[in-house]
């Protein structure tokens, strides 16, 4: 399989190996680690929607099936390091922002659903504008809504990355919520305020 090992890695190129290596003999022993020396914190595999893989995963066999019972795939066998330094929540927000720059637009949940992501990882994370009121969306209603948890928008976060990984037409907006989901679930806590 041939493999290409980038991001924040000492020893990035590209290298032949067989099915079934684990990721922690290719990130720290054909990869030699952080190229900043600093612990690893994440390895993104197989492309730029592919799932997020902690260190504690790092004995995930290097094949098909393992990867997809683990939520994650292998796509073209791309390796991305990550050090402690990096911010999941941003890799989460960069995914979406990236689904929506290539978007061909073709297919709604791909079209407006990577804007959508990106607007709500703000919110999620404190840094997007408020939920407008109801009143401000539709001229005819008075009632005015009332804010958003933080737990109702990570509800809704999963109910577009299920929206986007069921409805697209292809793998770009399919595809999508690896990164997302995978860096909520390991890393929750970047998504914090
Ligand atoms: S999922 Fe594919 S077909 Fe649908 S808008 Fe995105 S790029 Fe186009």
């Amino acid at each position: 399989m041939p493999i290409q090992l980038a991001g924040n890695v000492k020893h990035g190129g590209l290298y032949e190996t067989a099915f079934g290596i684990s990721l922690d003999q290719l990130v720290n022993a054909i990869g030699g680690g952080t190229a900043s020396g600093r612990p690893v914190k994440a390895v993104q595999v197989g492309g730029p929607l592919g799932a997020y893989i902690p260190p504690s995963q790092f004995d995930l066999p290097f094949d098909y099936d393992a990867y997809a019972a683990a939520d994650a795939l292998i796509g073209h066998g791309g390796i991305v390091v990550f050090d402690d330094s990096a911010d999941m929540g941003a890799m989460a927000r960069f995914a979406f922002q990236f689904c929506a720059a290539e978007s061909c637009g073709k297919c709604t949940p791909c079209r407006i659903g990577s804007t959508r992501g990106v607007k709500l990882v703000d919110r999620i994370r404190g840094g997007g504008k408020p939920r407008p009121t109801r009143s401000k969306r539709c001229p005819r209603c008075t009632t005015p809504a009332r804010p958003r948890s933080r737990a109702e928008d990570l509800q809704l976060l999963e109910d577009l990355c299920e929206t986007m990984q069921l409805g697209s037409l292809c793998a770009l907006g399919g595809f999508t919520p690896y990164p997302v989901r995978s860096a909520l679930k390991h890393w929750p806590e970047d998504f914090e305020r």
